[in-house]
């Protein structure tokens, strides 16, 4: 087959890395007939094996690995970087992060000649400053991408500097960076998937008999939040790739709707047949990170007697992540930046969270 377009995705079984894998290989998507590659360390996994992609195993903080595996790929015309990897403190995630994509870029820019636009995925934590500043700087809402930089250390913008040095190696290449805010999506090998965390801690409730507790805050629970489909950041990186009038820009991306988790947390409740307790701001604040401290035996169990896919709880459950996104009011941001260069892609909210946990379902990660 004649390809036009060659795409490399680094984090292939990430929540927008199997979203990518499922929508480029598409005979109807932009910048088409696609060829894939993908990238992740761990081997395959069932869920991600049906997409028509060539999967590599490869570790890209190692540079020898890297360059052995990546120099191959001669082919690539894009590169969509969807990934990832958590340190104690910021500055080890600027280091860290920032060696990860360096060897990427070096393994591929040298060698694809046909290579001609490059999407790095940061977040809205541009605005709001990283994990371990939270509450403590940041920008006021709505975020959007004329804003500048906080002056406190952030890998995204380590990512950022790096991409707009790279780009000045090859003539003709072109960047775009996309920040979604929370991502709804599918990956149960994802390091921050609240729709995943949430499905395994409401089946672990109906499990025990439990009644649905919202582990957050009350700015949380009644303000509103919004968040970003896995699909939907996948189209736009798309979008991004394809469209001359999107080349060299930064772009916020998010569903262009507003949510309450009170409103979503009776839905969650209904699909895992238990009881939801409504919010009492009279209570303790309490965290799922606790809760779940010895429940790994009990998922064990729901895994066995339900026939899933063998995953450990602290693998399908990022519990830190859920406490940290319901400790507090949403930042919102805009889609304007985006719509008035071209992108009106959009998700309902309340329908896409629905569709992740039936997807979830449907492919025995939870009962
Ligand atoms: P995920 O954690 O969902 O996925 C990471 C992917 O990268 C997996 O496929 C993983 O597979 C692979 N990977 C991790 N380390 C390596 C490595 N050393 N070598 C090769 N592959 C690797 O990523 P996200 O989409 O969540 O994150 C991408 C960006 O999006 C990050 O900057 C994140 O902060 C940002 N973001 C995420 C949000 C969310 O809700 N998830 C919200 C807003 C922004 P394996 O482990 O098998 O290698």
């Amino acid at each position: 087959q004649k390809y036009q377009s060659v795409a490399l995705i680094i984090g292939v079984t990430g929540i927008v890395g199997n979203s990518l894998a499922e929508i480029l290989p598409l005979s109807d998507t932009p910048g088409g007939p696609w060829k894939v590659y993908g990238v992740a360390r761990r081997p395959r996994p069932s869920w991600n094996a049906d997409h028509p992609i060539e999967y590599i195993q490869c570790d890209i903080s190692n540079p020898e690995d890297t360059q052995s595996k990546l120099t191959l790929l001669a082919d690539v015309t894009h590169v969509f970087y969807v990934t990832w990897a958590s340190r104690y403190t910021e500055i080890e995630n600027c280091e860290t992060n920032g060696e990860m994509f360096k060897n990427v870029l070096n393994a591929i820019i040298p060698n694809c000649p046909n290579l001609s636009h490059i999407c790095l995925q940061t977040g809205r934590k541009h605005y709001h400053g990283p994990f371990e500043l939270f509450g403590e700087v940041g920008h006021d809402t709505p975020h959007h991408e004329g804003l500048p930089r906080l002056s406190v250390p952030n890998f995204y913008y380590t990512l950022e500097d790096i991409l707009f040095e790279e780009v000045k190696k090859k003539e003709k290449l072109t960047w775009s960076v996309h920040r979604p805010g929370l991502i709804f999506g599918f990956s149960p090998y994802s390091l921050m998937n609240i729709i995943a965390s949430l499905c395994v801690y409401a089946a672990i409730c109906k499990h025990e008999g439990l009644k649905l507790k919202f582990p957050g805050v009350k700015s949380a629970w009644d303000g509103y939040s919004d968040c970003s489909d896995a699909d939907l950041v996948a189209e736009h990186q798309i979008w991004a790739s394809v469209d001359p009038n999107a080349k060299n820009e930064a772009f916020d991306v998010s569903n262009g709707d507003v949510f309450k988790w009170k409103h979503l947390w009776g839905i969650l409740a209904e699909e895992f047949e238990v009881e939801a307790e409504e919010f009492d701001e009279k209570k303790k604040r309490w965290r799922l990170e606790e809760m779940m401290k010895d429940k790994g035996e009990i998922w064990d169990e729901i895994v066995k007697e339900n026939g899933l896919v063998p995953n450990k709880l602290e693998q399908v459950g990022g519990w830190w992540f859920v406490d940290i996104v319901l400790s507090g009011e949403c930042p919102l941001d805009t889609m304007n930046k985006s719509k008035e260069y071209g992108f009106l892609g959009f998700r309902n909210s309340k329908k896409a969270f629905i569709s992740w946990i039936d997807k979830v379902k449907a492919y025995k990660i939870v009962p």
